[in-house]
């Protein structure tokens, strides 16, 4: 008896199947090209294991359509990735596999690894924020996770300017949200720099933790979270936790008795394992509530 799990990603799909626990029994991965060519390999991995399959759990880039009501549930919509823009990634498993399916975003899968078996272990909640190519961030509240008509974005809001920042910011929808101004991508075009290349530079850290902060005094005050684990590439700069977290502390200015900032602000512990340990309990789930 195993449980499936897909995490696509931009660059790569990861497939593996676990236990029920969330431990990873086998795993694979293929690079993202298009769905043809890269949903077959992610058949293939799971044919193998079709007997004991017990369902599956997809956690996907997005944007993506988690209204069960809705005629595209299941499918990656307005991604920039034109090959899989409208892909029905659900209903491409569905055909080959009778097992209930579940659906959610990369990063909402990550909160479940890390709620249930990460940095955010025996806690009841948790945010888990990617700061990479992008950024996004998914919530788990009491073991759901958190949905409305769609998925949050939180990589979408907007945050103050840094007064000395004169990049005009780089999201295609809203220019300079903390997404804009704050992903690795726009490091690299405010800097012209690879973010890894500019690991001393300090002033490039500060300003980044200036506009983290933000996110994060605004996730706190809208969610209350237990814990705030931040991954993704661009966290691989260490020291960019306690410049978050003494600006954090700045900004809320004592407003709200925030828990001990050392344990609230958090790398994943399950690192880049946080993702595909996610869809495996996402499985778990699913196969519950069918
Ligand atoms: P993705 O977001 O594409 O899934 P990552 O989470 O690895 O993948 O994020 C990639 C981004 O993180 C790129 O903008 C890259 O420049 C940046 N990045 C990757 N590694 C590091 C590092 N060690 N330090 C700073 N930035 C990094
Ligand atoms: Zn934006």
């Amino acid at each position: 008896m195993v449980y499936g799990a897909i995490e696509a990603g931009g660059t790569k799909f990861v497939v593996a199947v676990g236990e029920k626990s969330g431990k990873i029994i086998k795993r694979e991965s293929y690079p993202t090209t298009e769905p043809a060519e890269t949903m077959k390999a992610v058949i293939q991995f799971f044919k193998q294991y079709e007997d004991e399959l017990k369902a599956i759990g997809i956690g996907s880039f997005g944007p993506i359509d988690i209204r069960k009501s809705s005629a595209t549930y299941g499918y990656i919509t307005q991604t920039p990735k034109l090959a899989w823009r409208n892909y029905d990634i659900v209903g491409a498993m569905k055909k080959e596999f009778n097992v209930p399916i579940g659906f959610t975003t990369d990063v909402n899968a990550a909160a479940l690894g890390e709620v249930s078996l990460g940095a955010a272990a025996g806690l009841d909640s948790c945010i888990y924020l990617t700061i990479g190519t992008g950024i996004g961030g998914g919530a788990v509240v009491s073991g759901i996770i958190l949905e409305g008509f769609s998925h949050p974005e939180m990589g979408h809001i907007m945050v103050r300017r840094h007064k000395r920042d004169r990049f005009t910011g780089s999201c295609p929808s809203h220019s300079d949200c903390l997404e804009g101004l704050a992903a690795g991508g726009a490091i690299e075009k405010r800097w012209g720099q690879k973010a890894v290349e500019l690991a001393d530079n300090e002033e490039v850290w500060n300003l980044e933790a200036h506009y983290i902060a933000q996110a994060l005094m605004n996730y706190t005050l809208i969610l209350s979270p237990e814990r705030i684990v931040l991954g993704g590439g661009v966290m691989k700069q260490r020291q960019l936790f306690p410049l978050i977290r003494q600006k954090l502390k700045a900004l809320v200015n004592n407003y709200v008795q925030l828990p001990d900032l050392d344990e609230y602000i958090v790398p994943p512990k399950l690192e880049d394992d946080a993702g595909i340990t996610g869809c495996v309990l996402l499985a778990v789930d699913a196969e519950k509530s069918n």
